[in-house]
């Protein structure tokens, strides 16, 4: 079994991005830069996008956060999403989600110039990557190819069972690993909560993406000897032998699986920490204009 390292993997390309932010500006151009919209006071996206402004920093991405309070009016946001829109020293945009309720998350996430949708959630871009032209692919999945593709795993003609079809990570898993480049040209089957006789279904796959919600969800006798198991799902769990008290899971039980897995992702260091890698290569693409000309 091999250990596809995520965080190993993401160090890379973030070195690659930084070498590249320093030939731009070796040659007059001004770094690339994103911007962030936070409402609210959750502490996990406080945490989030506070990663990524230090993932920008390390990088040499120039970044900025717009926060709100939580009882900000909608018409406020999508004001500031206008303003970033026409702001020509900003390549990216980011809109922190949940938004509160008041708030309709699609009416925001389309208000935003598809051009600058570095997160890849505008239908636009959903629908240019569909029909498989050039689109800013949604991070978690972006970051999937990346970890299959450094690590020279054969997506040609394999049979590539998905679980999950959410729209963030499943589903735009499963037309990415369909289309008619590399990675993809798999035969994709993707299943959900009405689905019958999964373990079949999963134990004829070659790739298994697992991207359930569910800790532990995946044993043993539900995957093939040699397949490739992408870890999606990450589960804060009691363990009262740690030291915090907790630990992070994945939707696999990893030891059993990692067994019979020819290559497989760890939970935590592996799916994840590609995610806000995959944010810096899509502003780097808005920076240079690689999507839209
Ligand atoms: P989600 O929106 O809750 O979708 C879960 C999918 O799993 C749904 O399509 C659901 O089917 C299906 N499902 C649930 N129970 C099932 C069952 N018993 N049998 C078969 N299918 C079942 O989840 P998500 O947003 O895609 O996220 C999935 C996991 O990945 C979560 O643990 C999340 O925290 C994690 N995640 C991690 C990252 C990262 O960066 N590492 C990024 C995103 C998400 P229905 O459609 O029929 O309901």
């Amino acid at each position: 079994m091999e250990l596809i390292d995520g965080k190993k993997i993401a160090a890379a390309i973030k070195v690659e991005i930084a070498a590249e932010v320093k030939r731009m500006m070796d040659k007059g151009a001004r770094p690339p830069h994103l911007a962030a919209i936070l409402v609210g006071e959750d502490p996990a996206s406080e945490t989030y996008v506070r990663n990524k402004s230090r993932s920008c920093k390390e990088v040499g991405f120039d970044s900025s956060t717009y926060k709100f309070p939580a009882d900000v009016p909608e018409k406020e946001i999508l004001d500031t999403v206008g303003f970033i829109n026409e702001d020509p020293d900003i390549d990216g945009l980011i809109v922190q989600l949940p938004l509160p309720a008041h708030i309709d998350n699609q009416k925001v996430i389309e208000a935003i110039r598809p051009e600058k949708d570095v997160d890849g959630f505008h239908p636009v871009n959903v629908g240019r990557t569909t029909i498989g032209l050039s689109s800013y692919v949604s991070a978690t999945p972006y970051g999937i190819l990346e970890l299959l593709m450094r690590s020279g795993i054969e997506t040609s003609g394999k049979n590539c069972v998905i679980l999950g079809r959410s729209n963030i990570v499943g589903k735009p898993m499963s037309i990415l690993m369909m289309r008619n480049e590399e990675p993809g040209n798999s035969t994709v089957t993707v299943c959900h909560s009405k689905t019958r006789n999964l373990a079949e279904i999963t134990s004829a796959a070659d790739i298994l993406i697992v991207a359930i919600g569910r800790p532990g969800f995946v044993t043993a006798d539900m995957v093939r000897e040699g397949a490739v198991v992408i870890d999606v799902g990450i589960h804060r769990v009691e363990a009262p032998e740690t030291k915090s008290g907790f630990r992070l899971v994945g939707d696999v039980q990893f030891e059993e699986v990692s067994a019979k897995a020819s290559h497989i992702t760890p939970v935590p260091g592996g799916v994840g920490p590609m995610t806000i890698v995959s944010l810096l290569m899509n502003t780097l693409k808005a920076c240079k204009k690689e999507i839209y000309g």
